[in-house]
């Protein structure tokens, strides 16, 4: 085995995505067999495509199929920064290891995740409202969302759709009906206290409520607080959504004793975890049973790795969903862990795309009736089209850190 899919070259590439960009990992061994992986800067993680770079030689020479020798080698290099955008390219070269392996193997990836134990995932449809509203010069006029109208509209396309469960964010609505986000988590608005008041309070509660009018009793409901509040916050938010019917609410703190507590004191799930790295940043959440359910990001721990988080989750009786709010190719990453692992609890999904997404790509994921169905394909069974690329270079304008306008100081 050591004289097969001996890396020859490393590459990172991107493509534009309108209101992002998407960023991929290229890895071509000798016999021309190619391994692919996509990564993201996007989400506060500038960076990575130049770490990836910079450890590539170490690549060369190797063997794909040995791919944690290679990520224990490239831990070594790199382990006094261990986390972050290092973990984030570290689970990039794994991923796109994985594809070349099972490329070269001439298997899914799943099969070398001990083969797959279901043949569709259920999903559910993420930033329901929220990519309509807040990049909404990106989607048709028809689908655009400004007010309360817009949002009954979308919750009844889910259903007609034949999907099962929708996410969304916070909104504030104004005397007309008319919304805007809210997070100051991302630093919009700019509000380093992340205090929320009963405006925001009242308002969610008033667009969960909407959602569930329009959608109907058959549809789970998710709302996603991430990192716009402190403790005190998420304590009011979970208190005050206590009356309605909810799949989850999914709070992001580095704190998983605070965690604990503020799930102690909610009457719906509590999901977690979107950005941890590592099964040691996982286990303190496992130990304080801070989450229902743990949310595994495997494009930046890589899908071998994930494959141990969820085992330890599954220890704890904790249930794993993948993070996913990327382009295809991290869809079929993650549905391959998710067709691999015991302990799935559900995917998800973005099921509002631009209209030139499925030209970037070989295969786009197959929905059918809420679910995503399993590829059967060699490695993940989709593949950037680089021919595309060239069509939709990526923007410089876009990217980490450029996100929202910086607030300014008005004393
Ligand atoms: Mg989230």
């Amino acid at each position: 085995m050591r004289n097969k899919a001996i890396i020859a070259e490393v590459k990172t590439l991107s493509a534009n995505i309108s209101f992002r960009n998407y960023q991929f990992l290229k890895i071509t061994a000798e016999d021309g067999t190619v391994g692919w992986a996509e990564f993201d800067v996007n989400f506060g993680s500038p960076g990575v495509a130049g770490i990836i770079n910079e450890l590539s030689h170490r690549l060369i020479g190797q063997s794909a199929m040995y791919h944690e020798f290679i990520f224990e080698d490239l831990r070594n290099m790199t382990r006094p920064g261990w986390g972050g955008v290092i973990g984030e390219a570290l689970g990039a070269i794994e991923n796109a290891l994985l594809d070349l392996k099972a490329k070269t193997l001439d298997v899914p990836v799943y099969m070398l995740l001990g083969g797959k134990v279901r043949d569709k995932l259920r999903v559910y449809w993420s930033h329901c409202v929220s990519y309509r509203h807040g990049r909404a010069s990106h989607y048709p006029e028809d689908k655009r969302i400004y007010d309360a109208d817009g949002v009954r509209k979308i919750s009844r396309e889910v259903v007609d759709q034949g999907f099962t469960a929708l996410k969304t964010n916070i909104f504030h609505y104004d005397g007309e009906g008319r919304i805007s986000g809210w997070g100051p988590g991302m630093g919009a608005p700019y509000e380093p206290g992340r205090n929320v008041e009963r405006k925001t309070i009242r308002d969610l509660h008033r667009h969960l409520s909407t959602m569930r009018e329009a959608a109907g009793p058959d549809v789970d409901i998710l709302v996603d607080l991430n990192f716009n509040m402190r403790t005190e916050g998420y304590l009011k938010v979970v208190r005050a959504l206590a009356d309605l019917d909810l799949f989850w609410i999914e709070i992001d703190t580095m704190d998983p004793k605070s965690l604990a507590y503020v799930r102690s004191q909610s009457k719906h799930p509590i999901s977690s975890c979107e950005t941890l790295i590592g099964l040691n940043q996982f286990l303190p959440y496992f130990e304080q049973q801070a989450v229902d359910v743990a949310i595994v990001d495997t494009p930046w721990n890589g899908v071998w790795q994930s494959m141990k988080i969820a085992a330890a989750a599954a220890a704890y009786d904790v249930n794993v969903a993948p993070h996913n709010f990327y382009g295809h190719l991290a869809t079929m990453m993650n549905a391959h862990f998710s067709a691999a692992v015991p302990n799935f609890r559900i995917m998800e999904t973005d099921i509002d795309r631009i209209a030139w997404d499925n030209e970037l790509f070989t295969h786009a994921p197959e929905y059918r009736d809420g679910y995503l169905i399993v590829p059967d394909r060699p490695g993940w069974g989709t593949e950037p089209n680089e021919a595309a690329f060239a069509k939709y270079p990526a923007n410089p304008a876009l990217g980490p850190a450029k996100r929202t306008t910086p607030g300014f100081l008005t004393i």
